[in-house]
């Protein structure tokens, strides 16, 4: 039996994992009730390539949009890149915009659909584990103060960028680490920018606007619009926390964004009809230099949590999980099969963790920025596009989804029957 702690992405989809190949499981999550929280996250074509092969492919169609463009843009709202997306871009499987929240109920009623009632346990914070001989014990704690035990083969720690299960590895981590960035989430009623769905990004490495949409366009043409609002002031102040919930008025960070009206896209008007904010620090972990202990494993986010500047945090939990279950069919629910997870991935991840600290794919605005001498300097005086192109394909090779490479490999567990 398999104890996976945490039923956030990772988690949930680790549990349709062990459904599929006919391992037993238990999701143990610390919220009492699952609710669909978060704003927009992408799912690369290398996860949704994974989640069809779990039979999600319809009820992907139904909560997402599929991605056509990726497209940065300078401060001036000049373009610097743009990119197909997706099928688009010749991918066998779409790339998907949706809402974190509606992606992770999906998941949990598709775990309880197939898995059963038990199969997810609320409110129930793993607050230690032990290793024994034959087992390991995951000890949990529930909002009423009361605790309990469980006992399984393997422990999954899904928990999370805060992990219970990784603290216990590393207990003098600490907080996870802040490079100077804030960010503003929300989501809009807006038309959507340029296509149906285009990523787009204005600004600098520095002070930067982000959005796109997570739902298809309604008959008005209107669509729910994700954006995030980024700054790293030159005043560093400690952040509040690093939680993903904490709401903040749109007035408090409009101010950077007012003059950002162009043309095409206007920014102000875009926060301003957010309803609700959100203000989280831009944090991730380094990298360690093991996920396991024993017969405990991280995966997800507290294995490997990354500045969301790739879009891909959410797609590297899932693949994750499908790469595990390889292994648990090579090896059985051995510390075998978690040792030879973590050999197969970690050297890549944590690469990848350092590369999107040091802004992953956008770094190419940073580039353009240092390099402009006059202001009416083009993009193409600036910067060579085929730079440009292999700095995108680079990016897309170290986090897995590489056209050529993804189409031709072959499944990793293969289609649901
Ligand atoms: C509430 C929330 C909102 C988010 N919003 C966004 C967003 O808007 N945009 C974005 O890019 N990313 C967001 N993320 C992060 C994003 O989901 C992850 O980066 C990515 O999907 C990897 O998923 P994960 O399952 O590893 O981690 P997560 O999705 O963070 O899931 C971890 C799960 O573990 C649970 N948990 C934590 N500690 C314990 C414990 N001790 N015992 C049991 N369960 C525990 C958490 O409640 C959560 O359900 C959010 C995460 C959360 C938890």
């Amino acid at each position: 039996m398999i104890i996976i702690a945490g039923g956030g992405i990772a988690g949930l989809t680790m549990a349709l994992t062990c459904h599929q190949l006919g391992i037993e499981c238990r999701v143990y999550e610390s919220s009492e009730a699952l609710r669909p929280l978060g704003v927009g996250i992408n799912l690369q074509p290398n996860a949704v390539r994974e989640l069809y092969d779990l039979g999600l492919a319809d009820t992907l169609a139904e909560i997402s949009i599929e991605a056509e463009e990726w497209a940065l843009f300078t401060k001036d709202a000049h373009l610097v890149w743009s990119e197909p997306r997706g099928t688009l871009a010749g991918y066998r499987w779409p790339q998907f915009s949706v809402h974190r929240g509606q992606l992770q109920m999906a998941l949990y009623r598709e775990v309880i659909l197939r898995l059963g009632e038990g199969s997810v346990q609320t409110d129930a914070r793993l607050t230690s584990y032990q290793n024994e001989s034959s087992h390991v014990a995951a000890n949990f704690a529930g909002s009423s103060g009361h605790t309990f035990s469980v006992t399984g083969d393997l422990l999954i720690g899904a928990d999370g960028i805060h992990s219970a299960v990784r603290a216990q590895m590393y207990p003098n981590e600490g907080a996870p680490l802040w490079g100077g960035t804030i960010m503003w989430r929300g989501t809009s009623r807006a038309r959507a920018p340029r296509t149906n769905n285009s990523f787009i990004l204005i600004g600098t490495l520095d002070h930067r606007f982000v959005c796109y949409p997570i739902t298809k366009p309604d008959d008005d043409g209107f669509t729910t619009l994700n954006w995030i609002a980024e700054l790293t002031p030159e005043k560093r102040q400690e952040p509040a926390s690093s939680d993903w919930n904490r709401e903040v008025a749109t007035e408090q960070f409009l101010p950077h964004f007012l003059d950002w009206r162009f043309d095409w896209i206007d920014v102000p008007e875009i926060i301003r009809s957010a309803q609700t904010a959100y203000e989280y620090p831009m944090v991730d972990r380094n990298p360690v230099q093991s996920w396991v202990d024993d017969r405990a494993l991280l995966i997800g986010d507290a294995a490997h949590a990354m500045y969301p500047v790739g879009s891909n945090g959410a797609s590297q939990a899932i693949v994750d999980t499908r790469l595990l279950g390889a292994q648990l069919t090579q090896y059985g629910e051995t510390q075998e099969a978690i040792e030879r997870f973590q050999s197969e991935v970690i050297e890549d991840l944590s690469a990848l963790v350092l590369r999107n600290r040091g802004a992953g794919p956008i770094s190419i605005l940073g580039v353009v920025e240092q390099r402009r001498q006059t202001p009416d300097q083009t993009v193409h005086e600036i910067i060579n596009e085929h730079d440009i192109a292999e700095h995108m394909a680079n990016y897309k090779q170290a986090a897995g989804f590489a056209k050529d490479a993804l189409n031709a490999a072959p499944s990793i567990l293969g289609e649901i029957s």
